[in-house]
């Protein structure tokens, strides 16, 4: 009855069976379903996908291995014909539960797996969907493989009562034993994702999927209606609406699920290989290197920095706009339209960069872009303040002034990158922390400030990189790093000149003045060791001559990436102390 693998079912030609699409209401048929990747071709509106079929679609071919594949029925509660509604679900749908649970390779990576089946009592966990995942998590923690499960589920399994409730609590400690044997977890939300299972394992993951349009929530929309009365948002609880406030990394199609899992499979399995020093195993072999390139790194470096430093050897090939030009004029040239932004940074050196959304609290700012990519064989992290260039851009981007989920996102995305030994780079471009009255109301000034705190405890190299405006703490929120750098126009400042002069000078007319004096400039930086380092810029930086920049760039960052990450944890620490503690 259970335990069979439907690929010899595929292979046959099926009956054509008809029905009629429950959102647009056109006539469909199987076939054409199934070479939709199970979608309406008319609407796109997903068909619910039984649980082998899932892991079919998913794995190498005849990879599967399934665990724990007949469970006794458990009647906890001995609740009236509980059993025959088992008996009955088994029947009809051809499981045993309402997950099915194994292993699985893609693309040759193993990994362990759990797909929900909502065809089977709504999936709603009960002590054997909970006891699965349990042991699913326990045996990809003793077998350190990655683990990705799809949820689909109504919510408890009421007849189970608080047994059902209990099993909340042991698949989310189940899944904290995983992540303290260092694998990643990776959740899939489909529809419906809802109540008990919304509120344990499926919120849980290291990276958090969702499909296009799956309703997911804790609390179901009726009983919320009828709670509050009033109306709620058309899209409320779809996966769309719940990304945008920050629960959700990243909405994938059925299409392009299997190639974005093994790319995100990919990121994590190398990450501990690829860099020297970080990983556990070869840091005793490195700390001698580390050691003395630590040393090395600390005051004096700093302090000959503006004699001879890299940049200016690099520099001397080409003349530069450096010192020719005021102070203002570099404040105008960073703040430039036509500026090179973060995501065209992104794209010109991170090829392969997959975005995460979501602060996992309250929203996703567009203002902050941040995401996973590699960099020379090496996976890294990656956040950018993104301004827009026009106003539609704009509205999503706010001008690239980050709300309190701006830091969060960057500060959750940082704290991951350091679970999974990721060396972060940032790019820094923002004339400040967004002023708004929602900011204050939800911590900005806090947001920042845990941003400096946690950065400053890092365990992993971060490289900050200001490519346009870096404007007071807005900017510091994401600079806290072992190496600052600026490309030669950008600026870095308390705040903008506009502000200093009237605060100052009671007189925003003295901006020019006051731009001068603030030494913002990125010659000025590098004399008082505020950066390490400086980029040149033959002409002013835009996407059409990025490749002038970035092609300085490259050998610089794969530089920085071997003699920070050859250092421990705690040399990568103290250098940063010391690297700020010395102003
Ligand atoms: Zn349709």
């Amino acid at each position: 009855m259970i335990n069979f693998f439907r690929k010899k079912e595929e292979r046959q030609p099926q009956p054509i069976r008809t029905w009629k699409c429950k959102k647009c209401g056109a006539v469909v048929n199987n076939i054409e379903v199934r070479e939709n990747h199970y979608a309406c071709p008319h609407c796109g509106a997903y068909v619910r996908i039984h649980a082998y079929r899932r892991i079919w679609l998913l794995a190498d071919e005849g990879s599967f291995e399934e665990w724990d594949p007949v469970m006794e029925a458990v009647n906890p509660l001995n609740f009236p014909q509980y059993e025959l509604k088992i008996w009955e679900a088994q029947q009809s749908t051809e499981l045993n539960e309402a997950i099915v649970t194994g292993k699985i390779t893609m693309d040759g990576i193993p990994c362990a797996i759990g797909v929900c089946d909502a065809r089977f009592l709504m999936s709603s966990m009960g002590h054997d969907m909970g006891e699965k995942i349990a042991r699913l998590a326990e045996r990809a923690a003793r077998e350190k493989l990655p683990l990705i499960i799809f949820a689909a589920s109504g919510g408890a399994r009421m007849q189970e009562g608080i047994i059902s409730l209990m099993q909340m609590a042991k698949t989310s400690e189940a899944l904290e034993t995983l992540k303290e044997s260092g694998q990643l977890f990776i959740s899939v939300l489909t529809d419906p994702t809802y109540g008990g299972v919304t509120a344990s394992f499926a919120t849980l993951g290291d990276i958090i999927l969702a499909e296009p349009g799956a309703m997911i929530g804790f609390t179901g929309a009726r009983v919320i209606q009828q709670t509050i009365g009033g109306k709620l948002p058309p899209d409320f609880q779809r996966a769309e609406y719940q990304m945008e406030h920050g629960m959700i990394d990243a909405i994938v199609s059925r299409e392009d699920l299997r190639d974005t899992l093994i790319h995100l499979l990919r990121l994590h399995t190398e990450s501990a290989q690829t860099i020297p020093g970080v990983h556990p195993a070869e840091k005793a072999g490195a700390s001698g290197t580390a050691a003395a390139s630590a040393a090395g790194l600390n005051f004096a470096k700093l302090s000959d920095a503006g004699s001879s430093s890299e940049a200016e050897k690099a520099e001397s090939g080409g003349k530069s706009t450096r010192d020719s030009l005021s102070a203002w004029e570099h404040v105008k040239i960073s703040r430039a339209k036509d500026r090179a932004h973060a995501q065209d940074y992104i794209d010109a050196l991170f090829p392969d960069f997959f975005e995460l959304h979501g602060d996992r609290f309250y929203g996703d700012d567009g203002a902050v872009i941040g995401g996973i990519a590699t960099f020379q064989g090496t996976p890294v992290t990656v956040i950018g303040v993104q301004k827009g260039r026009n106003l539609a851009e704009n509205r999503v981007r706010n001008f690239g002034m980050p709300n309190p989920e701006g830091y969060r996102k960057a500060l959750r995305l940082i704290k991951e990158a350091e679970r999974f030994h990721r060396p972060v780079i940032t790019l820094v471009d923002t004339p400040g922390a967004y002023p708004g009255v929602g900011a204050e109301e939800r911590g900005q000034g806090l947001a920042i400030a845990q941003n400096l705190q946690q950065l400053s405890a890092l365990e992993v190299p971060i490289l900050a990189v200001i490519i346009g405006e870096g404007s007071s703490g807005g900017a510091l929120g994401l600079a806290t790093a072992n190496e600052v750098w600026m490309l030669e126009n950008a600026v870095y400042s308390i705040l903008s000149p506009e502000g200093f002069a009237s605060i100052l000078y009671r007189d925003a007319k003295k901006h020019e003045f006051a731009a001068e004096e603030m030494k913002m400039t990125s010659s000025d930086l590098l004399r008082l060791g505020v950066v390490e380092r400086v980029i040149p810029e033959k002409e002013p930086v835009t996407p059409g001559n990025l490749s002038e920049v970035t092609d300085l760039m490259v050998p610089l960052i794969g530089d920085f990436l071997s003699r920070y990450g050859s250092m421990t944890g705690k040399e990568l620490r103290a250098q940063r102390y010391e690297r700020f503690r010395r102003f």
